[in-house]
């Protein structure tokens, strides 16, 4: 370990160590708090410089820039989910071994909040003041209901800002990202899909289960489960920035494919119909998804269900929207089944990867990380980001991080954890951003 990764390493494992872990039913933010504090102490000139704002424990930072130029927009949550499972290393204990730093929050992604935060600390205190007024925002509610990004966009709104651009967690550097290429490809997201969660409920008069009759709550909700993924209701489509992202990774395939590929307006029907065939993360990009993810039924084994339920994740994509609800609720009405929408979020507008704010962080990737290539794409998970369309056309999602396909497992999962190499080249990723506005 080199002595500036050792100096980083140290400092990060830090606010790994403490613990904020966000949930619907806690309310209490005496936790969250005590994370400000050490934010306050790790970052001294950060929050002598910058006016800080507290939106019930989320945290919005402004450092003035010398110009009334559209500011831009860093942000990274703070909240974490549970350390359920069995971790090899505790999951709050930030323990640096084998060249990681292992722990919740590691890649989820108080790493983005680090390297972004040190950058700052770092230009601070060599006197640098920015061209733009650059905002901070780090919520504490990303993992639950999202209400601190929420709260801080329709109040930034409200000051009739508009930003040039905003950066989020959300994609990184991986290898190979759809199959077939060789080489390391930089995950900028530019929009994500809209998520349902939806209850699909089939109801009866109950009744004991030893004279049982036909079509029982179950059985139909059994047959409408089994129509639904079998059906066709969701319209495949190939968008201008999958196109795109073919293009690039094009570049490091082989054969047909890269030819293929490489030319996505001609092959499109093609790969429209042949892709979702072949790769589950070809079919996600294409269409909406439907996951069923839940269920229940009776109280006992002896007495039909009353009211039998699954539940589903439902991922919209912006050419089908929200209508996919209305064409998988056709087929649920078949089989006797109600659909009800328990929690909608709207998709993204989807962010210009020809804008020039995409080409800020294109070069900066170009810069610190000379072999990767920048790729845009649609996000199929939520972020905080979504919310931030109300003050910017211009909305990304990416912290700069290489990560394995077993450290992309470990989000959400046990042994999360990060190479601690990454954080040198991702603190100077920031500074060029913070450089170059
Ligand atoms: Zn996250």
């Amino acid at each position: 370990m080199t002595e500036r990764e050792e100096f980083l390493a140290n400092r990060f494992s830090k606010i790994i160590q403490k613990e904020t872990v966000s949930s619907f039913s806690d309310t209490d933010l005496t936790k969250f708090y005590a994370f400000h504090d050490l934010l306050r102490e790790e970052f001294p000139t950060l929050f002598q410089v910058c006016e800080a704002e507290d939106f019930s424990g989320s945290l919005l930072l402004r450092w003035k820039g010398k110009t009334k130029k559209d500011p831009i927009l860093f942000m990274n949550h703070f909240d974490v989910v549970e350390g359920e499972g069995n971790w090899k290393y505790p999951p709050f204990s930030g323990t640096i071994e084998d060249g990681k730093i292992w722990g919740r929050g590691t890649l989820d992604t108080k790493s983005g909040l680090f390297c972004m935060l040190q950058a700052a600390e770092e230009l601070m205190q060599s006197g640098y003041t920015p061209e733009r007024d650059i905002y901070f925002e780090s919520a504490c509610t990303e993992e639950c209901t999202g209400l601190g990004a929420d709260t801080i966009s329709r109040e930034l709104q409200k000051r009739g800002l508009h930003f040039y651009y905003t950066l989020d967690e959300g994609g990184m550097m991986i290898y190979d990202p759809i199959g077939g290429a060789d080489g390391v490809f930089a995950m900028i997201g530019v929009g994500e899909k809209g998520c349902a969660n939806i209850r699909f409920v089939a109801r009866s008069a109950g009744g004991h289960a030893s004279t049982p009759k036909k079509n029982t709550p179950i059985v139909r909700l059994s047959k409408f489960v089994t129509a639904a993924e079998k059906s066709h209701v969701f319209q495949k489509k190939l968008n201008e920035t999958t196109r795109e992202m073919f293009r690039r990774t094009s570049t490091k395939m082989k054969g047909a494919l890269r030819f293929v590929l490489g030319h996505p307006d001609f092959f499109a029907p093609l790969l429209t119909a042949v892709l979702p065939l072949v790769s589950d993360t070809a079919a996600a990009m294409m269409k909406t998804t439907l996951a069923f993810t839940q269920s229940g039924g009776s109280e006992s084994f002896n007495s039909m269900p009353v009211e039998a339920w699954v539940g589903a994740d439902m991922r919209y994509s912006h050419h089908q929207g929200e209508k996919s609800i209305d064409a998988v609720r056709k087929i649920a009405e078949k089989y006797g089944v109600e659909t009800e929408i328990v929690d909608p979020a709207f998709p993204s507008l989807v962010s210009d990867y020809r804008g020039e704010s995409f080409g800020k962080i294109e070069k900066a990737v170009k810069k610190i990380f000379p072999d990767v290539i920048p790729s845009p794409y649609i996000t199929n998970t939520a972020s905080d980001s979504r919310y931030m369309n109300r003050i910017s056309e211009n909305c990304f999602r990416f912290t700069p991080f290489f990560i394995s396909e077993e450290q992309l497992e470990s989000i959400h999962s046990v042994d999360e954890n990060i190479d601690v190499s990454c954080l040198p080249k991702a603190v100077e990723f920031y500074k060029t951003l913070l450089e170059d506005c």
